[in-house]
């Protein structure tokens, strides 16, 4: 297993859907054996593969030790309209976090590294956590989740974060690719 450099808010990879998993190979478990490595050395409670540049449909998540695995090729249904609300951050956008609304309970469908059927009954954290990863398959970021006032000032700090491309003098904000200080291959 390897501890794999995060790309951050700004690098494109992380605004591009993400493919469908077809091939339920060995480069498979080597994925899912990287995002857990570098998602438990972050520490974080996720990571998607967009998230180290592979852009297939794979996420980790670390809830607790309860609430911890991986998840192939997921399809989010959700079983009433009860919302949460709470602090949510990404290992993307790091340092930063803010009140984020999501829904309360999830059922997540998808398959593990094997290609079994999984289901996934999320509450509380563990919903918002997948809800957060299985948005990064489709090339969303928690920050177009915020009402606009709080967007706003997320965005300023991002600008204003010191791992940040996007504090250049005009202003335009240019895709760059920056690597987490995390160590690399
Ligand atoms: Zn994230």
């Amino acid at each position: 297993m390897t501890v794999t450099p995060i790309r951050l808010f700004g690098d494109p990879v992380l605004r591009t859907p993400a493919e469908v998993v077809t091939d339920f190979d060995k480069e498979l478990r080597q994925l899912v054996a990287d995002l857990t490595e570098t998602m438990l050395a972050a520490p974080g409670a996720g990571l998607a593969a967009p998230q180290i540049g592979v852009g297939l449909r794979v996420f980790t998540y670390h809830v607790d030790d309860e609430q911890s695995g991986h998840l192939v090729n997921p399809v989010l249904h959700f079983p009433d309209e009860e919302l949460q609300d709470g602090e949510e951050g990404c290992l993307s956008i790091p340092g930063l976090s803010f009140d984020c609304v999501r829904k309360q309970h999830v059922v997540a469908h998808g398959q593990n590294m094997y290609g079994d059927p999984v289901t996934i009954e999320g509450t509380a954290r563990l919903s918002r956590c997948i809800q957060h990863e299985t948005d990064h398959l489709d090339g969303v970021l928690f920050v177009d989740r915020l009402d606009a006032e709080t967007r706003k000032a997320a965005m300023r700090a991002i600008r204003e974060a010191s791992w940040s491309g996007l504090s250049s003098a005009s202003g335009l904000a240019a895709p760059t690719v920056k690597l987490s200080p995390h160590a690399s291959r």
